[in-house]
């Protein structure tokens, strides 16, 4: 469960701009999501047990046998999302919230879909009390949300044994989809570049562990 006293002392502050500076030392260059990074509290997504190491470059449980994304993973992802004011993004794999919640903060309208409950009720609530709007669902996000296609980038937090084809057909044209692809417990991470109705480019980049994308066009 989220804090019940959300508090953002000078010493978060503090731990926050170390956790920025060693983001950039890692290779994070858009400062666009460095300031992202810089101004939401992890902390604020943390179980209260654990939150003396939410700004530690690591992922943490969440519940329901599930994690918070690494930060240098989120600031990865997010930068090669190139995300720009007013981008509709769809994320899937909702999770703590923290994620949506940096897609917010630099200007995406946010569809984001989870498919624990438990997770999803959790974090729904907790996200209408920090005030941020997105739009939240529930289910199996792994063949993406079709009822709101199309989408200028989608980006998926946990680990998918494909690319869904569903995925890049519910993508713009000069649309961006980010993926981690891979066995169960290591992945490459995949950007898909949509370049034409059928024509797409794509790039990988190597070395990431996520929890399983589930479902229907995920793991079974
Ligand atoms: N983005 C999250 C955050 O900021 O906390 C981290 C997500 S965690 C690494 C991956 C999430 O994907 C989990 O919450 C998991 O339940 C969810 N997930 C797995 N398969 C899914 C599916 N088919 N549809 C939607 N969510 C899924």
């Amino acid at each position: 469960m989220p804090l019940l006293k959300l508090e953002d002392t000078y010493l978060h502050k503090g731990k926050r701009k170390a956790l920025v500076a060693a983001l950039r030392k890692k290779g994070i260059k858009s400062e666009r999501v460095l300031h992202a990074i810089n101004t939401l509290p992890r902390h604020f997504f943390f179980d209260s047990a654990l939150i003396s190491h939410a700004y530690e470059d690591k992922a943490f449980p969440i519940g329901e046998g599930q994690t918070i994304s690494q930060p240098y993973t989120v600031a990865f992802q997010t930068e090669l999302l190139d995300i720009k004011e007013g981008d509709k993004v769809l994320e899937i794999g909702t999770g703590s919230g923290y994620q949506a919640s940096i897609l917010h903060l630099l200007g995406a309208e946010v569809y984001t879909i989870e498919y624990q409950k438990k997770l999803f009720e959790t974090t729904q609530k907790f996200l209408k009390r920090l005030g941020i709007d997105m739009h939240l669902f529930y289910g199996d996000g792994s063949a993406g949300l079709s009822q709101h296609a199309p989408y200028d980038k989608i980006l998926v937090t946990a680990g998918a044994p494909v690319i869904p084809d569903a995925l890049i057909q519910q993508l713009k044209v000069g649309g961006i989809l980010v993926i981690p692809v891979g066995d169960r417990s290591l992945q490459t991470m995949v950007r898909i570049t949509k370049t034409g109705p059928s024509k797409v480019e794509r790039e990988e980049f190597d070395g990431f562990a996520f929890v399983p994308l589930l479902g229907k066009d995920g793991w079974r």
